[in-house]
């Protein structure tokens, strides 16, 4: 990638993919969302890195499919390769659990969930996951691949003391079908 151009440290900078990046300490982010859950609550903090995470995999998927021409690449390597992108960038190492592709039902894992493996050190044990914005970044990713509205919810997390993170996602029809 560094060979190709993809990735250029050049001055001080760091651009990947002709977008500008800095490494930022997960202790760092992990302090922002201590600072957001104290001034707006959990759910709406939540909601906000549910939020940054889609929008981070929706803009740049829009750079790459000007760099990659996307829209070509096969769907499952559409996947390995945002997989490949998610991994460089420090997110952890991402695998399939379960891949229903007719009912649309997928179950991520990762076992080394950078933020659920700083929070545990530094906070301690939680109750809740605290994954909000992988979650944001699977979900836009899934919505991407189906076209069609999904949602993803983490069920395992490394930060309650579980082995892995697990994320569980599935069409927002699908829920409400559940719920009804
Ligand atoms: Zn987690």
């Amino acid at each position: 990638m560094l060979k190709t151009g993809h990735i250029n440290l050049k001055d001080g900078l760091i651009v990947i993919f002709k977008g500008h990046n800095f490494l930022f300490p997960i202790r760092s982010f992990l302090k922002l969302c201590e600072i957001l859950i104290g001034k707006v609550g959990e759910k709406e903090t939540d909601d906000i890195f549910k939020e940054v995470g889609t929008f981070q995999l929706l803009q740049a998927a829009q750079r790459y499919t000007v760099l990659f021409d996307l829209e070509k690449m096969e769907k499952r390597k559409f996947i390995k390769f945002g997989t490949k992108i998610f991994e460089m960038l420090g997110m952890g190492k991402y695998e399939f659990l379960n891949w229903d592709e007719n009912n649309k039902i997928i179950t991520v894992i990762s076992r080394n969930v950078p933020t659920a493996i700083e929070f545990k050190m530094i906070y301690g044990k939680t109750l809740k996951p605290i994954d909000s914005f992988v979650c944001g970044v699977i979900e836009a990713t899934f919505y991407l691949y189906f076209n069609t509205p999904m949602k993803c919810v983490e069920t395992k997390c490394i930060a309650c003391g579980d082995p892995y993170c697990q994320f569980e996602v599935f069409p927002v029809e699908e829920k409400r079908e559940t719920k009804t």
